[in-house]
Formats: structure tokens, C-alpha cells, sequence
């Protein structure tokens, strides 16, 4: 068996891969932010990570993922959303929390027990949070929009909470217990840009969302489908 890349080295490839499929920059401030570790730690991997060429970094100080480590990333990515829907829809832990669990597990999954759990789950197509496992980007509805550029009165039908919230445990809590999960509708109650909040309403009650968070949850307009 080819030998593994470290924790550390993984940790940093998902990030990373992370970053850049949600649309964002994956820059050092940004990794020492979300890894919640220090600069020089942060810049120490990343001359590593570089070193053994699974990153380049451009002019603009961002970081980009080599073809190796594109790959690397893509495989830990997957046994991550992976074991994520198994601890949600086997074992029954709370959407909320599988997150931090499937965190530690990811590493120890061998590609065989990995290919055997993709079986017994049925070959899902994104975790259960919506994001779709690498190579499965298409399972994504074309109409979808972020949720603070709907309107108020729309009514929407939640298909994605970006992975980049699954970091704040309260968070995501909030959003279950509000319903603010994959396949729930709401209506949009109010957007207002003076405060940059977005109400909606659904039979779990009320939730005011300030933009920077609505902008992370992907959703599809259910009256427009429907007529
Ligand atoms: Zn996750
Ligand atoms: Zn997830």
C-alpha cells in the first residue's frame, strides 16, 4: 500500500479543496482562520506542502492544489462526506455533530473499507448536509441560487448548507433545529439590506439569517418550479 500522507498534510489538502470549491480563496490568513492554528505553523506546512509539490502558490498569494495534491484532497474530501452520511443516516448521530466526528475518522479509512462503505450506503451523492462527493458536482440543480438573493415572498426548498459552516457546531445546530437543513421548505419571510438579514419561516418557526451565512446555504425556488 502506497504510504498515507500525514494528518496534518490531509487536514490542510481538504481545506484547501474546500476553500476553492466553495468559491473562495484559499489564502494562508484564511487557513490559519478556519485550522485555528498560528501563522507560522500555517506557513511552515504550506512550505511542505510545497516542497513535496501538492500545492503551488500564485502571485496573488493563493494557494492552488497540484494535480497530486488535487487528488489526495479529492479522496480524504470523499471518505469524509462518506463516512459523514453513515454516522447521520445509519448510526443516527445528529446531523449537526457528524461533522466533527467524520473529522477524525476520514484518516483511518483504508481504500477498501472505503469502497465497501460506499456500497453498504448505496453509492450516496453528497453528504448529508447536500455537498456532493468529488466528481458528483452535477447532482447540483442548475436553478440553484444562494439563499440571500431571494426575495421576500419566494418560497424555497433547501438543497445545500456549505461545508464551510459545518465548522461552528452551535451553528449548525441552529440550522436543525430550525429545519434549515437539505429538502425542507421556507418561505422567505423578509430581506432586509439595511440590517443584512434574511427571515424565513417553515412549520419549525422562524429563523433570521444575516447574509453572510444565507449567502453559504444553496437553495432552489419551489414556486418557480412548480408552475
Ligand atoms: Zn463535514
Ligand atoms: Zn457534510
Amino acid at each position: 500500500m502506497k504510504e498515507r500522507a500525514s494528518i496534518v498534510v490531509e487536514e490542510y489538502l481538504r481545506m484547501i479543496y474546500s476553500l476553492v470549491s466553495s468559491g473562495r480563496p484559499a489564502k494562508a490568513v484564511n487557513l490559519v482562520k478556519r485550522l485555528k492554528s498560528s501563522p507560522s505553523t500555517v506557513h511552515a506546512t504550506l512550505s511542505r506542502l510545497h516542497r513535496d509539490e501538492l500545492i503551488t502558490i500564485c502571485d496573488k498569494k493563493e494557494i492552488e492544489l497540484t494535480s497530486e495534491g488535487l487528488l489526495l484532497a479529492e479522496r480524504l474530501t470523499r471518505r469524509h462526506r462518506l463516512v459523514e452520511d453513515f454516522l447521520c443516516n445509519t448510526l443516527g448521530i445528529s446531523w449537526h455533530e457528524v461533522h466533527e466526528h467524520a473529522h477524525m475518522m476520514e484518516h483511518g479509512l483504508t481504500p477498501l473499507v472505503e469502497e465497501k462503505l460506499a456500497v453498504f450506503l448505496g453509492f450516496p451523492k453528497s453528504c448529508p448536509h447536500g455537498t456532493p462527493l468529488p466528481g458528483e458536482d452535477s447532482h447540483l440543480p442548475d436553478d440553484m441560487r444562494h439563499l440571500d438573493s431571494m426575495e421576500a415572498g419566494d418560497m424555497v426548498e433547501i438543497v445545500v448548507v456549505d461545508e464551510l459552516l459545518e465548522e461552528s457546531l452551535d451553528l449548525m445546530k441552529f440550522l436543525q433545529d430550525k429545519g434549515i437543513v437539505p429538502g425542507r421548505q421556507h418561505r422567505v419571510l423578509e430581506k432586509t439590506d439595511v440590517t443584512k438579514t434574511v427571515v424565513l419561516e417553515s412549520e419549525s418557526g422562524q429563523a433570521t439569517l444575516p447574509f453572510d451565512i444565507a449567502e453559504k446555504i444553496g437553495v432552489i425556488n419551489v414556486d418557480l418550479t412548480h408552475s
